[in-house]
């Protein structure tokens, strides 16, 4: 069997992670890779849309509930992908890390994923804040390459920029590096030389950008990834592009993080762009559509 390929795919909450990563499993298990998905966010939604929307138990829950069957948490989706929720604490009480460290603890310490042996596992990690728990696929190299998923709103980038840190901060022990920018949402060319102008700014590079589509959404009510729920269409064959991008990419890169203050003259610059570029469509419909 080839080596085990194990990726994370980090991204501010909302962005696009999970809709990105279960069409990334799904791409993958169309051409014949096995995939187990892990989704590392107390949102517990990872991979509904692998399931037609149904939720599984969590690995915190199994571990609440004192069961020592830790079969109950891995699922089989579509294409027999490998689905499993790391879940989180109670609303409240302790630190939504933990379900990731326990997941971690059962899959790999306890040789759940030697035993079912995928070829890729793919863990898709809520990384606002890049602490605790949810540094633990960077810090200890779990994860050979990190990817992130961003949008060109400035906080999502902002959440990008923290990634980097952390993921610089464990680049000389053994740490995860990263495999490159997944930029999602895009609608305007400006956001898309947004994105690509961080990625050149800290050494990076993006390995795909996504368009923002509602046939996500559309498949996303019936239960389904794009790839399930509208194989023919364009933003289906994105996903596909980006999935033998990933199996093939041996980039490693150390990111360059920008200080805040330079983050934040950098951003402004950006978002004034973008402002002029909506007053100028906003201007053509209000010119009656004839965009002059
Ligand atoms: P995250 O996992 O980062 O919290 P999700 O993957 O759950 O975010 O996505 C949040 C919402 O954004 C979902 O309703 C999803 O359908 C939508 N979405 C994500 N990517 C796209 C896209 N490229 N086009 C349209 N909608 C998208
Ligand atoms: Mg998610």
């Amino acid at each position: 069997m080839s080596k085990r390929k194990q990726i994370a795919i980090y991204g501010k909450g909302g962005i696009g992670k999970s809709t990105t990563t279960s069409n990334l499993s799904a791409a993958l298990s169309d051409i014949g890779y096995k995939v187990m998905q892990v989704g590392c966010d107390p949102k517990n939604d990872s991979t509904n849309t692998l399931r037609h929307g149904k939720s599984i138990p969590t690995v915190m829950d199994t571990i609440r509930s004192g069961s020592n069957d830790f079969s109950s948490v891995i699922h089989e989706g579509y294409n027999d992908i490998l689905c499993v929720e790391a879940g989180g604490p109670e609303p409240g009480v302790g630190c939504a890390g933990r379900g990731i460290i326990a997941a971690i603890e059962l899959l790999d310490n306890n040789g759940v994923i030697d035993e079912y042996d995928p070829d890729i596992v793919i863990y898709d990690v809520l990384g606002d804040v890049v602490c605790g728990g949810f540094a633990i696929p960077i810090r200890q190299g779990l994860a050979e390459q990190i990817y992130t998923v961003t949008s060109s709103d400035y906080m999502a980038i902002y959440a990008v920029n923290n990634l980097f840190k952390g993921i610089l901060k464990y680049s000389g022990s053994g740490g995860g590096l990263l495999g490159g920018i997944i930029g999602n949402s895009i609608s305007k060319i400006a956001q898309r030389e947004m994105i690509q102008d961080f990625s050149q700014q800290t050494e990076t590079e993006v390995i795909e950008y996504v368009p923002r589509s509602p046939i996500v959404t559309r498949c996303e009510l019936d239960g389904k990834t794009t790839i399930e729920g509208a194989p023919e269409s364009e933003q289906a064959e994105v996903y596909r592009e980006l999935a033998r991008k990933v199996i093939n990419n041996k980039q490693k890169f150390i990111p360059r993080p920008f200080d805040v203050d330079d983050l934040s003259d950098w951003g402004s610059t950006w978002v004034n762009k973008l402002l002029l570029e909506q007053k100028t469509a906003i201007e053509g419909i209000q010119d009656g559509g004839t965009g002059v």
